[in-house]
């Protein structure tokens, strides 16, 4: 059976149930319908007895598949059946990969949050909402060039882009302003992915109202003729902005199959953000649930990095277990099988894919974090490759378990579950892998050599340019958000396995000042991707009474 269709078989609880179960009052939330609730700031604070929170994260991704969300929901059900306090914190989906190459971002098989349609398509507007604040700035900026320019913005100088949500190659260079004397000012600008843009950061970085509005009011929109950086602030529309995104800025409640309260908040991409849900959502749950499971986009070495060395450091909060998901599939796929080639059992090619999960496994141990790896089984895995992973964990002395919660939901994660129980009560002691003082440069040194298992950085001229900039500037000592292909460890998509003693080149820097990091672009990643050639939307449909299909 498709996703969708187990999906649309459930019975839902009605939220205000779930909410309930969460420790939440039907005071404490809005709901948009029967099934989906936001829930109001400030924040609840109970007094829950543990805190526990575990992150999901993953080996790099193949076109076969690795299902951290899938996992994560059915790791969260598998505790409940534990009578387990436990809240699941994901990110919300973007209509770019819901359009483009197959995927939603609700989970698959017996393992998924519900209502999935709402959640994969417009939810509750937070998407729109941030395009629409993202967008209202771009024109306030080009409405204060064109009145008069009293901050005397360099319009070749404008970093701030316009943003939509989906993935559109057409627009990532354009000129506006064409037409005449009334038209505005013409200039070069281009277009992100509003999952990339710096408002969805803020967002998913902001602690509550006030610390959104100081973040939006230090975002840099571009510079002067005199080369000086012009904010928000400057601008005088942090207000309005803020006012934009006063629902977006509240998390949203909803539930897996089995009831299991989810909160789904923020939807940043990890190659080229910073890939993880909204401290806001992560700790609403830390705050009522005893155990929170939250999940990392793309591989450890992009969204659990950036969980560990950006988020963690706002959200004040270390992850007690690490569970780093990897299946029988994608490992073949890193030791050199063909897609069409995955059905057939192949030890050799499963054991030379290892390298990939064992290097993920040393970096995440290097944060003196207790990791687990979740297997995460197909039905054509055989028993001998499933037991082999195990093996070769072992010998990595770590612990490895098979979880069948495609097929089987919370069900099939009980022994996963128990042993993530265990973990979370070792004690830990967390190691950053930078210094906040480090420079900009020995960041990501440490980044490429340590996590992704490279020699060496080059810049291009334009970069080493901008990296004098930020030192006259006093930027650089912010985090760096490396922005970076998901498939390899390297910068180069082909290099599978865990490659050595490879180069990675930034060409370029892009300051976020209202996120607090910058963002380093390598190899030739974009931050507006394009659709493939055979779009998922080709297979999507709407009967007459209003039931979807082709959604997965
Ligand atoms: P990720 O979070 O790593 O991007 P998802 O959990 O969203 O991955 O899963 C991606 C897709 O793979 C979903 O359509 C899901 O149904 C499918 N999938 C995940 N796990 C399995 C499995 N064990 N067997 C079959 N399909 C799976």
């Amino acid at each position: 059976m498709k996703d969708i269709e187990i999906a649309q078989q459930s019975e839902m609880a009605p939220i205000v149930d779930v909410a309930k179960k969460a420790g939440l009052e039907p005071d404490d939330i809005e709901q948009y319908g029967a099934y989906k609730a936001k829930i109001k700031l400030p924040l609840k604070k109970t007094y829950n007895t543990k805190r526990k929170l575990i992150l999901v994260t993953a080996i790099n991704p193949t076109p076969a598949g690795e299902g951290k969300s899938t996992v994560t929901v059915g790791l969260g059900d598998a505790l409940q059946q534990l009578d387990k306090k436990v809240i699941i914190a994901l990110r919300e989906p973007s209509l770019g990969p819901v359009m483009g190459m197959k995927g939603g971002a609700t989970g698959g098989g017996y393992s998924q949050v519900v209502p999935m349609e709402d959640i994969n398509l417009h939810f509750t507007g937070d998407m729109h909402a941030l395009t629409a604040a993202n967008n209202t700035l771009a024109a306030l900026i080009d409405n204060h060039i064109y009145q008069g320019n009293a901050l005397n913005i360099d319009p070749r100088r404008v970093i701030w882009k316009r943003v939509l949500d989906i993935n559109d190659r057409a627009l990532r260079h354009v000129v506006i302003g064409l037409g005449g004397l009334t038209q505005g000012i013409p200039r070069e600008d281009g277009f992100d992915i509003t999952v990339a843009s710096e408002m969805m950061a803020v967002l998913c970085l902001a602690k509550d109202i006030a610390d959104l509005k100081q973040r939006l009011s230090q975002i840099v929109i571009g510079y002067t003729y005199t080369k000086k950086p012009v904010t928000v602030g400057q601008l005088d529309v942090t207000g309005a902005l803020a006012m934009l995104l006063k629902d977006a800025v509240k998390p949203n409640l909803v539930q897996t199959l089995a009831h299991t309260p989810a909160i789904i908040h923020g939807g940043p991409f990890a190659n080229i953000a910073h890939g993880c849900n909204s401290v806001l959502a992560t700790q609403t749950a830390l705050n009522l649930a005893d155990y929170t499971i939250t999940e990392a986009g793309f591989g450890a070495d992009l969204g659990a990095e950036k969980f560990l060395d950006i988020k963690t450091p706002v959200l004040k909060k270390t992850p007690d277990t690490i569970v780093i998901v990897a299946t029988v599939r994608a490992l073949k796929m890193n030791g050199g099988l063909a897609k069409n080639d995955l059905d057939n059992e192949n030890i050799a090619a499963l054991e030379a894919g290892y390298a990939n999960l064992q290097k993920h496994i040393y970096n995440m141990k290097r944060y003196n974090i207790p990791v687990v790896v979740a297997i995460n089984q197909f039905t054509t895995d055989t028993q001998a490759e499933l037991n082999r992973i195990k093996e070769l964990c072992a010998t990595d002395d770590t612990y490895a378990s098979i979880a069948n919660v495609w097929a089987k939901g919370g069900t099939g994660a009980i022994e996963l579950a128990q042993k993530v129980l265990e973990t979370t009560d070792q004690e830990h002691d967390f190691k950053q892998l930078y210094a906040p003082e480090d420079s900009i440069t020995s960041k990501i040194e440490k980044i490429v050599t340590e996590i992704y298992g490279g020699a060496k950085v080059e810049y291009s001229p334009k970069a080493k340019k901008q990296l004098k900039q930020f030192a006259e500037l006093g930027w650089d000592k912010l985090p760096v958000c490396m922005a970076k292909t998901q498939y390899s460890l390297s910068d180069d998509a082909k290099l599978l396995g865990a490659p050595k003693g490879f180069t990675v080149h930034v060409r370029e820097f892009i300051p976020k000042l209202g996120s607090q990091f910058i963002v380093a672009l390598t190899g030739n990643v974009l931050t507006m991707p394009g659709l493939p050639k055979s779009p998922a939307a080709n297979g999507m449909d709407i009967d007459s009474d209003g039931t979807i299909s082709g959604l997965y």
